[in-house]
C-alpha cells in the first residue's frame, strides 16, 4: 500500500511539475528614453521594489502584491549571453552606499539585460487549482532610446534622410550652432575622388555638432543615433556620413558623395536593422521614459519636438496589416507606455498636470490613427524620488512645496517648483521667463529603502496582467 501511496506521490509531484512548466511564462520588457531620461534609475528601482520591497504598502497598486499573491522575486541568470548584464548591484550601491552620501548610478551606454523570476500565486481557475505557483521571468532589456529613434532611417534612402536632416540644420534652433559643420560641409567637393580624410574630419565635427545639440538644446531627432550612443562602434568608419543640401539622382562612381552614400547603406544595413531583427522584434513590452520637464526647461522647440518624434514613433507601431514595422519584423509589442519621470520634481498636485502634459504630446497628431494590437498608455511617475513634499504658509497662503538637495550643491532647499502646463502650448502662451525645474540628488536612507512614485501603477500596467 505504501508503495503505491508513494508512487502515487511521485506521479503527483511530476505531474505538478510538468504543469508548472508549462505555466511559467516569459516576457521580454524592453526599457527606454534618451539618455538622462532614467532608465538606469528605473531599472534599479523596479528590482529593488520587487527583489526586496514587495508589500502591500509600498506596491498597492500592483494587483499581485495588492492580493497578496506575491511569493517572492529573484535576479535569475540571463538566457542571452551575449547582451552585457545589467549593473544592478553596483547601481543599488550608488543609491544606497553604505557610507557615505548616495550618488545616482551611471547611466545607460549601450544595451543591457537582466532576468527576473517572479514567484506567485495564481489566481486564476483551473491554473489555481492544479500549479498553486507559477513563474514569470522577466527579460529586462535596457537600450539607448537614441536607437530607437534611428527608426525611420529604415525607410529612408540617404537622399531623403538628407532632405530631412539637413533642412533641419539650417533652421531654428540649429542654424546657429551647425554653423561651423556648414562651412566645412561648403569646402567639400562631393562629386571629386574620395578623400577619406577630410570626410573623417568633417563627420567628427558633425558628431560634435549632434553632441552639443543634445546637450545644450536636449533636441530629439538627431540622426545617426549612435553617433550619440556608439555602443561598441565607438571610431568605426561606418560612422563617418552626415547629411549633405542636395543629393542628385545620378552619384558620380568613386566620389566624396558616393561614398557617404555606401556609409549611409551601411550604417542601415548592418546597424539599425539588425538592432530591430536581433532585438527590437522580440520585446512583448515596451516603456518608453519621458523626461518632460527637461524639455521644458529647454524651451517651445524642444518640447515640440519630442512630440514629433513621439509621433513618428507612434506612426511606426501602428501594426495596421500595412504597417511599415509589420512588413519588416512582424514585432509583437502588445503594450507601450509613456511614462513622464522624474515627477516628484514638481509638487504632488502638479503629478496630474505633467500627466496630461505628455498625454498631449504623445497624441498631438495621433488621435486619429488606429493602433491595431498595441495598447498605448501614459503616466507620469518617479522611479526614486529625491524630495519631500513640504507645505509652508506664506503670507496666510499655503504653499506645495518640495524639499531636497539640489544636484552639485551642498545646502538642502525648500522650494516651490513651477507649475507645468496641462497641455502642449505655444510659444505666443509660453511664460516669459520660461520654466526652471531643478534636479535633486538622492535622498539619503538609512533603512536602505527606495521610495517611488506610481512605480507601481507602472508595473501593473506592464506586468498585472501576466500575473493572474
Ligand atoms: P539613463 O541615461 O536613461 O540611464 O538615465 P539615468 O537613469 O542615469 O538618469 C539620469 C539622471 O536623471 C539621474 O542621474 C538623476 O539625476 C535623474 N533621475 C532619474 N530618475 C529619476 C527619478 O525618478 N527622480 C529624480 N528626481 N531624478 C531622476
Amino acid at each position: 500500500q505504501s508503495f503505491a501511496k508513494n508512487t502515487f506521490n511521485q506521479l503527483k509531484n511530476k505531474a505538478e511539475k510538468a504543469i508548472h512548466r508549462g505555466l511559467d511564462q516569459h516576457i521580454k520588457l524592453a526599457v527606454t528614453g534618451l539618455s538622462g531620461s532614467g532608465k538606469t534609475a528605473f531599472i534599479t528601482a523596479l528590482v529593488k521594489h520587487l527583489t526586496s520591497q514587495a508589500d502591500e504598502k509600498n506596491l498597492p497598486f500592483f494587483d499581485v502584491i495588492r492580493e497578496k499573491r506575491h511569493i517572492a522575486t529573484k535576479i535569475v541568470p540571463q538566457q542571452a549571453l551575449t547582451i552585457p548584464t545589467f549593473e544592478y548591484n553596483k547601481a543599488l550601491n550608488s543609491l544606497l552606499p553604505q557610507e557615505g552620501e548616495p550618488h545616482w548610478p551611471a547611466s545607460t551606454e549601450r544595451i543591457n539585460t537582466l532576468r527576473l523570476a517572479i514567484k506567485y500565486q495564481s489566481n486564476a481557475g483551473l491554473r489555481g487549482h492544479f500549479a498553486p505557483q507559477s513563474t514569470l521571468y522577466v527579460d529586462i532589456i535596457d537600450y539607448p532610446g537614441e536607437w530607437l529613434l534611428d527608426l525611420p532611417m529604415l525607410e529612408q534612402s540617404f537622399q531623403t534622410w538628407c532632405q530631412q536632416q539637413y533642412t533641419l540644420l539650417t533652421q531654428t534652433p540649429r542654424l546657429h550652432k551647425a554653423q561651423l559643420f556648414l562651412e566645412a560641409l561648403s569646402n567639400l567637393d562631393l562629386n571629386a575622388s574620395v578623400n577619406e580624410s577630410q570626410l573623417a574630419d568633417i563627420a567628427t565635427q558633425y558628431q560634435q555638432l549632434l553632441k552639443g545639440l543634445k546637450k545644450e538644446t536636449k533636441l530629439a531627432m538627431l540622426q545617426p543615433g549612435r553617433m550619440l550612443m556608439p555602443g561598441e562602434l565607438d571610431g568605426a568608419p561606418l560612422l563617418q556620413f552626415f547629411p549633405v543640401a542636395e543629393v542628385p539622382d545620378e552619384i558620380v562612381v568613386g566620389s566624396n558623395l558616393a561614398h557617404l552614400k555606401k556609409r549611409y547603406d551601411a550604417y542601415v544595413k548592418e546597424v539599425v536593422k539588425p538592432f530591430y531583427a536581433q532585438h527590437f522584434r522580440h520585446f512583448d513590452r515596451q516603456i518608453v521614459l519621458v523626461d518632460v520637464l527637461s524639455a521644458l526647461n529647454e524651451g517651445t522647440e524642444t518640447l515640440y519636438e519630442q512630440s514629433r518624434v513621439i509621433n513618428q514613433l507612434l506612426n511606426h507601431f501602428n501594426y495596421g496589416e500595412a504597417g511599415f514595422l509589420k512588413r519588416l519584423f512582424k514585432p509583437k509589442i502588445d503594450k507601450l507606455l509613456f511614462a513622464a519621470n522624474k515627477s516628484d520634481h514638481i509638487s504632488a498636485k502638479h503629478h496630474k498636470d505633467l500627466a496630461l502634459l505628455l498625454d498631449s504630446v504623445v497624441h498631438e497628431q495621433s488621435n486619429h490613427l488606429k493602433f491595431d494590437g498595441v495598447q498605448i498608455e501614459t503616466m507620469a511617475m518617479s522611479s526614486i524620488t529625491a524630495t519631500q513634499p513640504r507645505q509652508i504658509i506664506e503670507k496666510g497662503v499655503m504653499l506645495d512645496c518640495i524639499y531636497g538637495k539640489p544636484l552639485g550643491e551642498n545646502e538642502w532647499l525648500t522650494y516651490l517648483p513651477p507649475q507645468p502646463p496641462a497641455r502642449l502650448i505655444n510659444k505666443d502662451e509660453w511664460p516669459s521667463k520660461g520654466f526652471a525645474f531643478l534636479s535633486f540628488s538622492p535622498l539619503p536612507s538609512p533603512d536602505k529603502r527606495l521610495n517611488h512614485i506610481r512605480l507601481d501603477h507602472v508595473m501593473q500596467y506592464l506586468l498585472g496582467d501576466k500575473l493572474t
